[in-house]
């Protein structure tokens, strides 16, 4: 496994790769989650570079980049076990020299859930992905239902933007108690550990309704919300039933829907979703 931390190095290591190159993206501290899709890619293409950047323009002033969870040299022992043939590990300094003055914005999707709350965060996204694409050239990039809008919204830049690349899905892995898996979950207390799952919960919880005829999406909402709410530790950011593309929030859920929140447990924002009908 080659590691490398400048873009001409990156570049260099991609111009010797002959067949198809898997591309998974990820910010570090990998868990279960990160090694399903890196797994995912080694199954369809011969040769995964994977990334770790913690990527400070898609943090807010007032967010965790300080604080995200950081541990390289675990990341590389597991992404060796995997197989990886190459990880890029650019600094910051790499990545937005001096001047460094271009962004990639996609309109729309961006302004809705994560986008209200989290002002810029998806340019910040698309800009590093973009850039990163650029870099690794790769045939195929693997990111997480998890993050179901980022995906969505990756899925329309490479779209508007003929980016010569598939995007493929990998479905979210979670504890076993049905918690996301994440790194910020490492910021939970034991405590809030324990009340974390109230947001599968809630998920779960729609979807029973969903599948026993309840068509309608403000019922479905109110449902989960009545649910987190009965968690102490537990805030709702926002939770939403909405049309699968387009973000936009459902009356109706006829056919498909992404069910997704985001709830503070405690000091610790925890997203998660469901697809209905998908
Ligand atoms: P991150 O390091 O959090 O930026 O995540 C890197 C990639 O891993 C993104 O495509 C995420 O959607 C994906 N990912 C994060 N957590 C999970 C999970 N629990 N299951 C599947 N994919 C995940």
């Amino acid at each position: 496994m080659k590691v490398v931390e400048t873009i001409a190095a990156m570049k260099a290591e991609r111009g010797k790769l002959a067949g198809s190159v898997g591309f998974v993206p990820t910010m570090g501290y990998l868990h279960e989650g990160h090694l399903a899709l890196v797994r995912h890619a080694r199954t369809e293409t011969l040769t995964v570079i994977a990334s770790i950047f913690v990527n400070p323009t898609q943090f807010g002033p007032q967010e965790d980049f300080a604080t995200y969870p950081r541990d390289p040299e675990r990341d590389l022992a597991l992404l060796e076990k995997e197989n990886v043939g190459v990880v890029f590990m650019p600094s910051a300094q790499e990545m937005y020299p001096q001047g460094f003055s271009s962004s990639v914005a996609v309109e729309g999707i961006t302004e809705r859930l994560e986008g209200k709350p989290r002002p810029g965060h998806f340019m910040g996204v698309t800009t590093v992905v973009a850039k990163l694409f650029n870099i690794v050239q790769p045939d195929r990039a693997y990111f997480g239902q998890k993050d179901a809008q980022q995906l969505a919204v990756i899925r329309k830049m490479v779209s508007d933007l003929n980016m010569n690349l598939e995007i493929v899905a990998v479905p979210t892995v979670r504890e076993p108690d049905g918690l996301a898996m994440s790194s910020r979950n490492t910021h939970l207390s034991p405590e809030e550990r324990k009340a974390a799952p109230v947001l599968w919960k809630a998920l779960c919880l729609a979807r029973g309704h969903w599948e026993n005829g309840e068509k309608d999406a403000a019922r479905l909402r109110q449902e989960m919300t009545t649910l987190i709410e009965r968690e102490p530790f537990a805030q709702i950011e926002y939770v939403s039933v909405a049309d699968p593309e387009t973000l936009e929030e459902l009356e109706k859920v006829d056919s498909q829907a992404l069910v997704s929140l985001a709830v503070r447990i405690g000091g610790t924002r925890l997203i998660d979703n469901t697809m209905l009908g998908g």
